[in-house]
């Protein structure tokens, strides 16, 4: 989409119309007020990818991280990398959202975030988190048996239609295509 889209919308946005993957991100920034490295590069370039600004950019993660780190640390640590990855420092490459796949591919660690719910949490991590975000009984039990067969995107479709009462129009193979069709649904 190349709407704007408001950093004060995020808190609901994720909620209703962000990918798991995507929300666990959220979720965790605002726990934790941090993420560590390969967690705000899957969701800064998300965030881009939704129409948030490079001033909104750097006002959310200052934002985010302002329990963790001043405004002069944030400043030296981080701030470097959100305008980079909006092309505005150093090779001003393009850097463009993760699809499916690589997010499914990626090497998630302890502590860490990023990566697909439905690939990298176990069992009872994911059912707790989609309890958390209202799925219960058959949907849970087809979500989570279907990620247990490496049906990634099969179980993200699931959770897309449960949040949406209805199933997506077409296959939904990048974070940033869930959110476009959810907002075109919503909206
Ligand atoms: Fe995110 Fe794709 Fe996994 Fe869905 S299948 S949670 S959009 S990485």
């Amino acid at each position: 989409s190349t709407t704007a889209t408001p950093i004060d919308k995020l808190n609901d946005l994720s909620k209703i119309s962000y990918p798991l993957c995507m929300r666990t991100l959220h979720e965790a920034l605002c726990t934790n007020s941090h993420l560590r490295n390969s967690g705000r590069m899957q969701y800064g370039l998300f965030l881009k990818g939704i129409g948030v600004t490079l001033e909104d950019a750097l006002r959310f993660w200052r934002d985010a991280f302002s329990k963790k780190a001043d405004g002069v640390a944030f400043e030296k640590k981080y701030a470097y990398s959100v305008k980079h990855y909006f092309g505005k420092e150093g090779k001003q490459t393009n850097y463009t959202p993760y699809g499916c796949q690589k997010i499914i591919s990626s090497s998630v660690g302890p502590g860490e975030y990023h990566g697909c719910p439905f690939r990298h949490m176990d069992r009872d991590s994911l059912c707790q988190k989609l309890t958390s975000c209202g799925v219960f009984a058959s949907n849970m039990t087809e979500i989570l048996d279907l990620a247990k067969d490496g049906q990634y995107h099969l179980a993200c479709a699931k959770y897309f239609e449960v949040m949406h009462n209805k199933p997506a129009s077409k296959p939904l193979l990048h974070p940033n295509a869930y959110f476009v069709e959810s907002r075109a649904i919503l909206t």
